[in-house]
């Protein structure tokens, strides 16, 4: 028997599976979708079986067998094998990278060397000596001593000592100690035989009888028997019981869930989207559904009544929402349905927690996962519905190879499982409309609040009058003065900055113009060092001008503030305020961003200051006022989809505001206000932005009428990058056809990361039949020639920004 291994080796210039013989013992449970361990060259790595065969190209005597089978049951299904083959292909990374994607990072390969003593007799050196005391194996990372180190190195080169590699997987499965408690029979004997003077192991028994051929964790008997565990032992070494171990799940602190509430009775727009999908699910329709529904318009009551008849069928449910709205709220709406059938994916977990997330849906425990992005290679094998809420959210883009999107992955699946997908949104990305539009996908609208509420009232504040008028603050005298209203009533405030991406502009405080590409309707980026403005798409270049090319006014000058600054403000403007933080910086604990939410919908501060990681899932009462500190930043991001990403953030911010029965108001602040996607933000009007977004991009040749390819190049020396980024853009330019548009090199936006200069290559085609081919030919002279200059090199097939 042979098997085809794809290793876990990604840095290999040839991508494909190896051919391995079986051994016989292992032939019986050898399956495909199963992890191994292998030898690859002078090393031991992980592997997976991809396929199996009788024959082999290779010669019978270099086929080298498998050491070693790590998994008795298959964990990757074959359906999840052919998509990771096609996700491989499609977004030109590594197979081995598609397939570790699909598993929690738990199940990766760990790799510990260990040093054996192969001579004992011939080790001399007495520190040596004195460190092993006898011991002839230890791990390697146990010698933190350089002279240690030196002399075992010097040991190993005469075989003294060899250096072995274990494999092994990252994070186990957790386990406890059991006591199966005897029967009564054998207990009743027990008791009768222990010496009266005894009387905690007699109280123990008692108990015992009470329990009687129940296997029960150990700190769990302690507990209850409330008798330590000496007594414990001297009773099982009687024969009171028989020691065991089992494995567990470790339990994530879980919510507080209110009893089932009966379904809601749906709107009636509610009830025709319902009845849209819940026919596709009988008639076992691969169709994805676009829900377009304005905030608050119930589409998640939309999505969970449309997994209740998923579950009916016997089927199962994946939801993913975006990490950031991954909040215990939205959870809880889930488990509140569906109670323990539901398990929860989120980055907040540890990797053990995950693990055990992960087989409980591998064992068909659970019917329903909710999760952030990687939730999409859920384990399944009878899936019903796929939902991906939020579809807009770039976050579903994996931004690492492989640059899978979950959008895509989703409906790949649906396709397999012949199900319907739902793509929910308020504001959905310009793609997914345009695809609604064409009949792609079947849109469903939800036009109204499910409660009836009415939208916020949107204002937008001028800043550039601000200014005018003598008030340089970050606050507005409006904003200023609703804060206050607030507080005196003791409502709460939203209070929103958005400091996404590290690019700065250059903008006009008078007049609001932001120096602009005369070739690509992208602003230009402000380069601090050598005090010069660029385009990161074509590579223009001009120098920071002095007065606003628009109005003359000297008030020009690059942008940017941050959080922190803010929050500083408020303390001035605002003393009485009790202000919550929220950013990278304040939750990067594990934990942290659910505390502050708490603390928040406790009604412990007044005023929740934060970056996009609050614009969503928030969903709490006594919200009246959103401010957007600067809806700018986002506006003149650097990127094609700088508007759409503006008109959906203010979207959902304002959508926090009113929820319920308290009215809610929003500002905007801006120094754009007659900007389209700040106007149309104000009403909300989707269709309207849009259509004239879509004029934009068609305009200036953006998907979704193009497509776009990014390439991204990184090396130490500037001028290296600058050198490969001319050879890989030239390659690609001699390589494509005429009608595709080839832009650039030039450099990136964030021009250096952790020391490393950035270029990159932009390519823009309608249909380009050789451009898979001509990239993976590029790809290839890159890991074969290229990375080892120190080069790094990525290709994005879809990118969701260009930085
Ligand atoms: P969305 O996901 O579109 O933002 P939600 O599903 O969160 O909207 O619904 C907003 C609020 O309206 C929630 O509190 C929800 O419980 C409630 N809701 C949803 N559908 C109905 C309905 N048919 N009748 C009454 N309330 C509803
Ligand atoms: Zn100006
Ligand atoms: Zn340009």
């Amino acid at each position: 028997m042979i098997v085809e291994i794809i290793v876990d080796v990604s840095a290999y210039p040839i991508d494909r599976p190896f051919d391995y013989r079986v051994p016989k013992h292992l032939e019986s449970v050898m399956e495909i979708g199963s992890r191994v361990k292998v030898p690859f060259g002078p090393r031991k790595v992980l592997g997976y079986v991809t396929g199996l065969k009788a024959e082999s190209e290779v010669d019978e005597e270099k086929l080298k067998p498998i050491d070693e089978l790590i998994d008795l049951e298959p964990i990757l299904s074959t359906e999840l094998l052919s998509l990771s083959k096609k996700m491989a292909r499609e977004t030109l990374s590594y197979e081995i990278d598609a397939l570790q994607v699909m598993l929690p990072a738990a199940m990766r390969a760990k790799y510990e060397k260990f040093i054996n003593i192969e001579r004992p007799d011939e080790i001399e050196d007495p520190s040596l000596s004195d460190f092993l005391k006898g011991r002839t194996r230890i791990p390697l990372k146990q010698l933190h001593d350089s002279h240690l180190l030196k002399v075992v190195k010097d040991y190993s080169t005469k075989g003294i000592v060899s250096v072995d590699t274990v494999v092994s997987q990252q994070t186990k499965m957790k386990k406890v100690r059991t006591i199966q408690i005897a029967d009564s029979l054998t207990l009743s004997d027990l008791l009768k035989s222990v010496h009266p003077n005894a009387k905690k192991q007699t109280e123990l028994i008692s108990w015992m009888l009470g329990h009687a051929g129940e296997t029960m964790e150990v700190s769990k008997l302690l507990k209850e028997s409330g008798i330590q565990n000496s007594v414990l032992k001297a009773i099982v070494e009687k024969g009171g019981g028989i020691e065991g171990v089992a494995e567990v799940y470790r339990e994530p602190e879980a919510p507080n869930l209110k009893d089932t509430p009966i379904p809601i009775r749906l709107t009636d727009e509610q009830q025709v989207a319902l009845q849209a999908v819940n026919i596709a699910t009988d008639q076992k329709k691969a169709e994805t559904f676009l829900l377009h529904g304005v905030t608050g318009s119930g589409k998640t009551e939309v999505y969970l009544q449309a997994i209740k008849h998923v579950l009916e069928k016997g089927k199962e449910a994946i939801v993913l929402v975006p990490e950031i709205s991954l909040t215990p709220q939205m959870t809880a709406r889930f488990q509140e349905r569906f109670g323990s059938l539901v398990a929860v994916m989120h980055s907040g977990l540890s990797a053990g927690e995950k693990y055990d997330e992960w087989r409980k849906i591998h064992r068909r425990e659970v019917k329903v996962v909710v999760g952030a992005r990687s939730a999409i290679f859920a384990p399944f094998e009878n899936i019903g519905i796929i939902i991906l809420d939020e579809e807009h959210e770039s976050t579903y883009k994996q931004e690492d190879n492989p640059r899978y999107h979950a959008r895509d992955v989703a409906i790949w699946r649906s396709e397999f499982y012949r199900c319907p997908v739902i793509l929910g949104s308020a504001t959905p990305s310009l793609e997914s409309f345009a695809r609604a539009k064409k009949g792609v996908y079947t849109l469903l609208e939800l036009s109204k609040r499910a409660k009836n509420q009415s939208l916020p009232s949107v204002t937008v504040v001028d800043m550039r009058d601000e200014l005018k008028e003598g008030n340089r603050s970050m606050f507005s005298v409006s904003l200023a003065d609703a804060i206050h209203q607030r507080l005196e009533r003791k409502e709460q405030i939203v209070l929103f900055l958005n400091k996404r991406g590290f690019s700065s502009f250059v903008l006009c405080r008078d007049c609001g113009t932001v120096v602009q590409c005369p070739n690509c309707d992208i602003s230009l980026t402000y380069h601090r060092a050598n005090e010069r403005l660029k385009c990161h798409y074509c590579g223009h270049e001009e120098g920071v001008p002095l007065v606003c090319p628009e109005c003359e006014s000297e008030h020009i000058r690059f942008f940017g503030t941050g959080t922190q600054k803010a929050e500083e403000e408020i303390y001035k403007l605002f003393p009485e305020a009790r202000v919550l933080r929220m950013d990278v910086d304040t939750t990067r604990q594990k934990g942290s961003h659910e505390r502050l939410l708490r603390k928040f919908s406790e009604g412990k501060a007044d005023i929740l200051l934060g970056t996009q990681m609050i614009a969503k899932g928030l969903d709490f009462p006594n919200i009246t006022l959103v401010g957007v500190l600067a809806a700018d930043t986002t506006l003149h991001l650097a990127d094609f989809r700088a508007a759409e990403k503006t008109f959906q953030l203010m979207t959902q911010v304002s959508g926090r505001a009113g929820r319920h029965e308290l009215a809610g108001e929003v500002f905007i602040q801006t120094y754009s206000p007659e900007h389209y996607a700040i106007e149309l933000a104000k009403t909300q009007h989707f269709e309207t932005f849009y259509n004239l977004e879509m004029s934009a991009r068609k305009q200036y040749g953006y998907p979704p009428f193009f497509y776009i390819t990014l390439i991204q190049f990184s090396h130490e020396d500037l001028l290296k990058v600058a050198d490969f980024a001319e050879k890989g853009t030239r390659y690609m330019k001699n390589s494509l056809s005429p009608e595709t548009v080839i832009i650039g090199p030039a450099a990136a936006a964030i021009s250096r990361v952790n020391n490393r200069y950035r270029y990159q290559c932009l390519i823009k085609y309608k249909i380009e039949p050789k451009l898979i081919e001509t990239l993976q030919q590029l790809i290839k002279m890159y890991r074969t020639n290229w990375m080892k200059e120190g080069l790094l090199m990525t290709v994005d097939m879809d990118p969701t920004s260009i930085n």
